[in-house]
């Protein structure tokens, strides 16, 4: 199956309503988002009992209309909504059925008006099954965890449930106070009262429902990297306009923590390599949490990622992964995807991030890795549209290697130079955004336009549109 090229150069930009009803229904994640409303901002009360899983929760949405809205209409899964309000209003009628939420107000909200929803919720949650294993939130032999991509948020709060539907968060979770809480962004403020701690957590750039994430332990937090500069060097860099330092953190179980450390030991000079290749950091810090319970893969949330102590050796299997994650918060949470079928938009980069890291800590070269990528590549079966892969295989590691094999094909017709321009103006222009493959191509376009012949539309297309493998770059 060849999709033709003429799909990739279309128009962009445009308002976020004009987005949403682009992306919205997406044939990925039937029944997720909706498009006759935006959130701007969750605000989360949750009070939890990590001992008998026990979730109790107050949602505060600021959402705004995008039509003539009789109903509006959430997702939310295995929690039991007790009461609703609207702008205040009790006399709201609100129902569940499957995951969705439906909650209608007195009067319908006409198209363009601000509104507040106030959901009181609760229950004992548990992961959703679908097309990828169990997503969302999950108890561990001593914690929770939760790993959201790309359908588990409604397993914890009521949501607008879709990657083109960014807002802000602020997290405020009690728990027992000897169990550490890791959210998004900024930790405000903690105080505990008896055997019960509260934390609160400020996520101010906008972030799709998916990477929104809790994460509770018996965890220890250490800052790492930090130390190896000297403060005139940490001066230097700031001033320069060159690599940010970014505050980073690991929490793990105090018995994780010396092989937590050693593991990450090079993650500062991958945060310099990446904010040179990619542009600056865009989150105010990024925090590894080390789970006590094996992972089968890590995962990326908005400023922090999840590892399991099977993955904190020096081998490349596992660094690599750690490179991935952290490109991930350039690709996929700063710059998230508009609909599902472009995921390679983010596992690619990530993937390609990860040949970049090898290069530049001495290991084999982004040139060597794609060799062998597309050595791997050409045995497999070549079925598979990389730029539309089915939700059935949007994780497969066809879709990441492949990808990552695009953008190998982009550089080595632009050129070093333009390639990393390309990558920098792509993650300014776009920060905190949606993107689609289309985006891409007319960036790179400009960026090259002085290079004779390059066509960013008709280098990518062979390998994200069509399913035989193209020859190496
Ligand atoms: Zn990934």
């Amino acid at each position: 199956m060849t999709a033709p090229q003429e799909h990739l150069p279309v128009a962009i930009a445009g308002s976020g309503a004009a987005r949403a009803s682009r992306s919205l229904p997406d044939p990925y994640t039937p029944g997720h988002g909706s498009a006759e409303y935006e959130v701007s901002r969750y605000e989360l009360y949750l009070d939890y009992r990590v001992s008998s899983n026990r979730l109790s929760g107050h949602a505060a949405i600021t959402a705004r209309s995008n039509v003539n809205l009789g109903t509006v209409t959430l997702n939310l899964a295995g929690l039991r909504v007790s009461k609703v309000q609207v702008d205040g209003q009790r006399a709201v009628r609100f129902s569940q059925r499957g995951n969705l939420l439906f909650i209608t107000p007195a009067r319908p909200l006409p198209a363009g008006t601000e509104f507040n929803l106030d959901i009181r919720y609760s229950g004992a949650p548990g992961p959703l099954r679908g097309n990828w294993g169990e997503v969302g939130w999950e108890e561990l032999t001593d914690g929770v965890l939760v790993a959201g991509q790309p359908t588990g948020a409604p397993s914890w709060f009521p949501c607008n449930d879709h990657p083109s539907q960014k807002a802000s968060f602020g997290f405020t979770i009690t728990t027992e106070a000897n169990y550490r809480v890791v959210c998004n962004g900024v930790l405000v403020s903690r105080h505990a009262k008896a055997s019960r701690e509260t934390w609160v957590f400020e996520q101010s750039e906008p972030m799709a429902t998916y990477l929104a994430t809790v994460q509770i332990g018996r965890y220890d937090l250490r800052p790492i990297a930090l130390q190896h500069h000297s403060p005139s060097h940490r001066a230097e860099v700031r001033d320069d306009g060159g690599p940010r330092l970014v505050p980073q953190y690991v929490a793990a179980p105090p018995a994780l923590m010396v092989p937590a450390a050693a593991a990450l030991n090079r993650q500062e000079q991958m945060m310099e390599t990446f904010q040179t290749c990619f542009g600056p950091y865009p989150f105010a810090g990024y925090t590894v949490v080390v789970a006590d319970d094996d992972l089968e893969i890590p995962l990326e949330a908005q400023s922090l990622s999840v590892f399991g102590p099977n993955h904190l050796t020096q081998q490349w299997e596992d660094q690599r992964l750690i490179a991935h994650e952290l490109a991930h918060q350039w690709f996929g949470n700063s710059l998230t995807v508009t609909t599902w079928a472009d995921i390679w938009l983010q596992e690619g980069f990530a993937c390609y991030a990860e040949w970049i890291w090898s290069e530049a800590s001495g290991s084999a070269t982004a040139a060597a890795r794609a060799r062998s990528a597309w050595r791997g590549l050409s045995v497999q079966p070549q079925d598979l549209v990389v730029g539309d892969p089915s939700p059935e295989l949007m994780f497969d590691d066809r879709v990441y290697k492949r990808g990552a094999l695009a953008l190998h094909a982009l550089r080595q017709a632009a050129g070093d130079e333009l390639f990393f321009t390309v990558l920098r103006t792509w993650t300014h222009s776009y920060r905190y955004g949606g993107v689609t493959t289309a985006d891409l191509v007319v960036t790179a376009n400009g960026i090259c336009a002085g290079l004779p012949g390059f066509n960013a539309g008709t280098i990518l297309a062979p390998w994200l549109y069509q399913t035989a493998l193209p020859p190496l770059p």
